[in-house]
């Protein structure tokens, strides 16, 4: 019988690149069929970071986090960015939206927008800046174009009465 003991993990290990290799081969499999919610880790740096509403887990290196500012800050901070450049989300209004987050399902697209809070994703063509607020803002099918795209916190408030 063997008895070949599980050795533990070492800092050190995370080095060897043929390790990592195979690590994230055999991640692969785990992690099919939810490349749609799977983006670069701040913390290991692969590709391993399954998304939730509100936080996230890496199957890489077991960070998890479970609140959406601090997901979103982590992930900006590991590209030399801000969280002055986490958004209000039009969905859920909370600041978790951030710009160029790519996801494994589709790793050319840098201009992809996500929110860590509600998990909704755009691309940068379908969102616009409110015309009186500036907050980014699904551009609707019915859009007449008229006025600029308006959210519907400054629609009500520029409405004028006699209109029908
Ligand atoms: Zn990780
Ligand atoms: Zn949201
Ligand atoms: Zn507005």
């Amino acid at each position: 019988m063997a008895a070949r003991e599980m050795v533990p993990v070492s800092d050190g290990v995370r080095n060897i690149s043929s390790f990592v290799t195979r690590r994230l081969n055999r991640l692969q499999g785990e992690l099919k069929g939810q490349e749609n919610l799977t983006l670069q880790c701040p913390d290991c740096e692969q590709m391993t970071l399954v998304v939730v509403p509100g936080g996230g887990f890496c199957h890489f290196c077991g960070a998890s986090w479970s609140s959406d500012e601090s997901i979103a800050c982590d992930y900006l901070e590991a590209r030399d960015e801000t969280e002055e450049l986490i958004q209000l989300c039009p969905q859920c209004d909370c600041y978790a939206l951030v710009e160029s987050v790519v996801f494994a399902d589709d790793p050319n697209a840098a201009d992809s927008l996500y929110c860590f809070g509600c998990t909704v994703r755009y691309t940068a063509g379908e969102l616009i800046s409110c015309a009186g607020c500036s907050r980014l803002w699904p551009i609707e099918a019915d859009d007449d174009g008229g006025a600029g795209t308006l959210c519907p916190e400054c629609r009500d408030q520029t409405q004028p009465e006699s209109v029908e």
